[in-house]
């Protein structure tokens, strides 16, 4: 089958025919149809997350239909069902975050399209307890994103409680995304973009932000809780200062550079830091119900499975201003 491989991080990544993967026992064989790109890609392919699987298929936001299952294999699925495989591919069910409802944080946790093959392929396997049905009124293309951009930033969004006024640092895909949600919640937004990206700030206020600036400028009002999508550390303090006293900052992203030190009486008051980590089965079944009630749109550009790695530069040097999803086979 065609694959896009990472061989060393730095690298492009390179097609190759590589053997088909065999599904094991719990395991599906998916005919991959799309996969989006994610930013967690980028801090693969730029060596920033450590010790990835090597060589290593990246993608962990796949659409695609079951060709083949396992011994063993989760019954609701069958040959032909439409499936979504997430980022957290597998954990071990026995560790105290697994016996806790915290699989998120499970110690042997094993993370599709990072420390097992993912879908920049023409097929991937997958532990079927993992994978989700896709709601139907969504195209192949279109529902990708909600995978990992719609998943994580749920459950960012969940972290911040009943919050009204929440601010969202970083308008990219999950802002995209989990903003709709928060809006037809009746929560009031507050976005904060690259200093003096004005286009930016006026998609905010047209998608229904109730104000918009840089992220060097104060709300109107303080915030009740604030979601760092940004992977600038500095933003940090910045949205510490923004909040009103019980608020809560989530950090949204699974890297973010060195956050400065601040004085402990912007934390004062009961404010809260924490960040997300990964996502558990129910945050992705919960989204997943939710989707196409509001229905949350999606806003992608596709590129042929070959072109991962324009779609990817084009995404680190900012180009890109939808999700970028990698059409692999038209099924
Ligand atoms: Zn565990
Ligand atoms: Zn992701």
């Amino acid at each position: 089958m065609r694959a896009m491989v990472l061989d060393n991080p730095a690298r492009p990544l390179q097609l190759r025919d590589v053997p088909k993967p065999k599904p094991g026992r719990g395991q599906l064989l998916v005919r991959v149809s799309t996969c989006a790109v994610c930013r967690t890609d980028l801090h693969v392919v730029d060596g920033e997350l450590p010790n990835p699987k090597l060589p290593l298929i990246l993608g962990h936001q796949i659409v695609g239909r079951v060709e083949e299952i396992g011994e063993e294999a989760n019954s609701k699925f069958a040959i032909g069902d439409r499936v979504g495989i997430p980022w957290l591919g597998w954990t071990d069910g026995e560790c105290v975050y697994c016996r806790s409802n915290r699989e998120n944080l499970c110690e042997r946790a094993r993370f599709t399209g990072y420390t097992i093959d993912g879908g920049y392929a023409e097929f991937a396997v997958a532990d079927s307890r993992f994978c989700f049905h896709l709601p139907d009124n969504y195209n192949d293309t279109d529902v990708a994103p909600l995978l990992c951009a719609g998943l994580i930033g749920y459950r960012s969004y969940r972290k911040t409680g009943d919050a009204h006024r929440v601010g969202i640092y970083g308008f990219g895909n999950a802002a995209h995304l989990i903003s709709q949600v928060a809006l037809y919640q009746g929560r009031e937004l507050f976005v904060f973009t690259r200093p003096g990206d004005k286009a930016g700030q006026e998609a905010a206020k047209k998608s229904g932000a109730k104000w918009a600036g840089g992220s060097d400028e104060m709300p109107p009002e303080k915030l009740d809780a604030a979601i760092i999508f940004a992977s600038v550390g500095p933003l940090v303090p910045a949205a510490l200062r923004a909040l009103a006293k019980g608020g809560i900052i989530v950090c949204g992203g699974i890297h973010m550079s060195d956050i400065p030190s601040f004085p402990y009486d912007d934390l004062w008051g009961e404010r809260a830091i924490t960040s997300v980590a990964n996502l558990t089965r129910r945050d992705g079944e919960e989204f997943l119900q939710i989707v196409p009630r509001i229905p949350v749109r999606t806003e992608v550009e596709t590129f042929p499975l070959e072109e991962a790695n324009t779609a990817l530069n084009r995404f680190r040097s900012g180009e890109l201003h939808r999700t970028a999803v990698l059409v692999v086979s038209s099924a």
